[in-house]
């Protein structure tokens, strides 16, 4: 557990996603406590998160409040328990409350539906789906959805823990995807992560995510807070640095996408992640675990589309499937 400014305490609970291996639980710990994110729904989660506030000397059962970043089953799965040992107030962004609503599974079997229109092979489709931490994780999004989740949205404040926090939102991870601000500390989520580059995947065609997500890197350099809280690993020194530091990444991604797309013509976004070059361990396509690949083509689709929203790429359809070309 480490102790930051303001009564603020980071309680690393570990996830069996290899690739993270833990999220932050953030204790606000002045006044009557609440917490920021709750962690996933597992055993050894649990354990953690009620070790932490042991060690912080509060009782689960007067936690007076959860707000989760967003909807993923890392940050927010754990939340049912904690409601089961108290009655914490439940806060989530207004757009991932209406995922939730909306039904978790819907939305990953759309997302899927997408990229098999994209090109991908269906076996593979189905593969992902099977694998897929939400997927697996339903039953706590049940157990979240029977409870009583109130939206937060752009510019409400929130009194939690001795801290006054402004809600911003800041789609692009997630459609509802939200940062809360207060006293120059800024929870950044999984928006800006300290050395990894968060995911971003298209999950509807009409949609831009990172074109939003763009947009929301753009208004925490505006920001420029003191201190980062982030989703995953340490604090942000300067989170307004790592923020432009994601969008140039992105960028670039952008123009070498352009001209994969002048060298080699149209591509779906299956082909053009079977193209692109990813910071993996894996040598080939065919080692790609199902995680893996629903990211690389989520990623890849996410910058095509934003291509086409910027008016250099115009999309169209090949063989039944979607595909874009460079303008
Ligand atoms: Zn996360």
């Amino acid at each position: 557990m480490e102790r930051l400014p303001s009564g603020i305490l980071r309680v690393e609970v570990p996830l069996p996603i290899e690739s993270l291996g833990s999220v932050n639980v953030y204790v606000l710990s002045d006044g009557e406590p609440w917490l920021v994110d709750a962690g996933i729904y597992t055993a050894r989660a649990a354990r953690q998160l009620l070790r932490g506030l042991r060690e912080a000397g509060i009782r689960p059962c007067d936690l007076a409040g959860v707000v989760v970043t967003h909807f993923h089953v890392d940050h927010m799965t754990l939340a049912p328990v904690l409601a089961e040992l108290g009655s914490p107030r439940l806060l989530i962004g207004r757009g991932d409350l209406a995922v939730l609503e909306s039904g978790v599974e819907d939305f990953i079997d759309r997302v899927l539906e997408l990229y098999t229109w994209s090109g991908m092979p269906r076996e593979e489709a189905e593969k992902i789906r099977r694998h897929h931490p939400a997927v697996r994780m339903m039953e706590a999004y049940r157990e979240a959805l029977e409870l009583d989740w109130r939206p937060l949205g752009e510019g409400d404040l929130l009194r939690a823990g001795g801290l006054e926090l402004r809600v911003v939102e800041a789609p692009g991870h997630t459609p509802g995807h939200i940062l809360l601000y207060g006293d120059g500390l800024l929870f950044t989520g999984d928006t800006v992560l300290p050395g990894i580059t968060p995911h971003v995947v298209l999950h509807g065609v009409d949609e831009d995510p990172l074109g939003s997500y763009l947009e929301s890197l753009k208004r925490v350099e505006a920001m420029a807070p003191a201190l980062g809280l982030p989703g995953h690993r340490g604090v942000l020194r300067d989170p307004a640095a790592r923020a432009r530091e994601i969008r140039e990444h992105h960028e670039k991604r952008l123009r070498g996408l352009h001209e994969l797309l002048q060298r080699r013509g149209p591509l779906t976004g299956y082909e053009a992640a079977r193209l692109m070059r990813w910071r993996t361990r894996y040598s080939s396509w065919d080692e790609y675990p199902p995680a893996e690949r629903f990211f690389a083509v989520g990623e890849a689709l996410a910058h095509l589309r934003h291509l086409e929203a910027r008016g250099q790429a115009e999309r169209l359809e090949r063989d039944g499937l979607l595909a874009w070309r460079a303008l």
